[in-house]
């Protein structure tokens, strides 16, 4: 192990630096956590905003999530802090999925040749000698129909964030591999049951303060030389911010969005679900924050990747998400208020032959520093643990 006497400073307190906090205060060494932020999270935390608290955006999980679920009973989440369903597509218009092979509506040859392709794909060991967008891998393994538009493409935007017209073959076949492809169990979907500072971040940073370490909110690294006391230094902020810390190794990345949607209804709304699949407009998936989170009426939409969404205003685009709620839930009350939370740069665009930051000296974790997962939770907390685990 390195000499690390004068602690370790990690700057940044999303869910990789704050990974990389309780890797390091598990194995007693003094970490300084700097977070810009009132509240630890980065783009994954809880927002005030109007006197509500809601979250920067609704996030899902999967059970190949498993570094991150490790993490969680480390610091002591109770399981009951994500609601765990079998993998189960279902959308307003009727259609069921229930892993690959179960699905209701969609003909039997397009759910053969589903399979198919999932064999093939672990044949070829789930990645190919040349990269390839999404939707150029599905073409040529014939997926069409209900397959691609209700199970590829939503699995794809929703995992990588990314149009499957730009989206790296490769990212995702490394997510199919650890899901569809993976241990029982692995396709699960996890959903919050507490708002995103609360589930890990803030657990995380009790954890930390308890071995002797600290979390600093409120406080901007303007420059790492003013980090000199501490005998190594964990760059763990996002892949835009990484310009104003180490602009020697910071890579220029294209973004893609991801629009929330908060829609109050009154309290006796309910969908019936925790989620829900819409493909019918801008809506890909709408959430009942009553069943996740106990806040009755409240529906979430959720819009990710680059659309003609982004030409509406936030007015216009709370207008369309309830237009659409209203056509797939006939006899929708007006809802009493709306939120949209634009997050402009949610994740960096995952396509083919993705560059990944070369580190140098520096030890960096972030979402984007994964060498083969999409921008997630996964890879940031994987990432934090691995640069962790350079230091010890
Ligand atoms: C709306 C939205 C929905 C998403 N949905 C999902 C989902 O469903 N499932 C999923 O797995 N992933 C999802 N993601 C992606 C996931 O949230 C990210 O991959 C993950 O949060 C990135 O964590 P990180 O720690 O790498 O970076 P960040 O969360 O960006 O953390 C970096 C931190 O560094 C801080 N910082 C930056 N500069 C400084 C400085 N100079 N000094 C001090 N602090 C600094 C920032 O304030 C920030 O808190 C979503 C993202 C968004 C935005």
């Amino acid at each position: 192990m390195e000499n690390l006497d004068r602690g370790v400073a990690i700057v940044g307190a999303g869910y990789a630096g704050m990974a990389a906090a309780v890797t390091l205060a598990e194995r007693g060494i003094p970490v300084t956590v700097f977070e810009s932020g009132p509240v630890p999270g980065g783009r994954a935390r809880r927002v005030l905003s109007q006197g509500r608290e809601l979250d920067n955006g609704q996030h899902i999980f999967v059970g190949a999530y498993t570094e991150f679920l490790r993490l969680l009973r480390v610091v002591g989440v109770p399981p009951n802090a994500l609601l765990r369903l079998p993998l189960e597509l279902r959308y307003t218009n009727g259609l069921v999925f229930r892993g690959l092979l179960r699905a209701r509506g969609v003909p039997f040859r397009e759910r053969v040749r589903a399979f198919a392709f999932m064999a093939a794909m672990r044949r070829y060991g789930w990645r190919l000698v040349r990269d390839i967008t999404v939707r150029e891998l599905l073409e040529r393994f014939e997926q069409r129909g209900a397959m691609l538009r209700y199970v590829w493409t939503p699995l794809c935007v929703s995992a990588l964030n990314t149009p499957i017209e730009h989206a790296s073959a490769n990212v995702f076949l490394a997510v199919l591999r650890d899901t569809l492809g993976g241990a029982a169990g692995a396709s699960d979907l996890l959903l919050p049951r507490l708002d995103l500072s609360r589930l890990f971040p803030e657990p995380a940073a009790e954890f930390v303060r308890a071995h002797g370490g600290r979390v600093l909110c409120g406080q901007t690294v303007r420059e790492l030389s003013a980090l000199k006391e501490f005998s190594r230094i964990i760059v763990a902020v996002g892949p835009h911010q990484l310009k104003t810390l180490l602009p020697e190794i910071s890579v220029e990345y294209a973004y893609q969005p991801i629009y929330t949607c908060y829609l109050q209804y009154p309290q006796f709304t309910r969908l019936g679900h925790a989620m829900v699949g819409m493909a019918e407009g801008h809506v890909q998936w709408v959430f009942d924050r009553g069943a996740l989170l106990g806040e009755k009426g409240c529906l979430v939409c959720v819009i990710s990747a680059q659309g003609e969404h982004q030409e509406l205003n936030q007015d216009q685009l709370a207008r369309a998400c309830d237009d659409e709620l209203r056509h797939a839930f006939p006899g929708l009350p007006d809802p009493l208020w709306t939120r949209v939370i634009a997050e402009k740069r949610a994740t960096i665009s995952c396509t083919p032959g993705l560059k990944r930051p070369q580190c140098g000296g520096v030890v960096l974790a972030g979402d984007y520093t994964d060498p083969e997962y999409p921008p997630t939770i996964e890879a940031a907390v994987r990432s934090g643990i691995r640069a962790a685990r350079a230091l010890l």
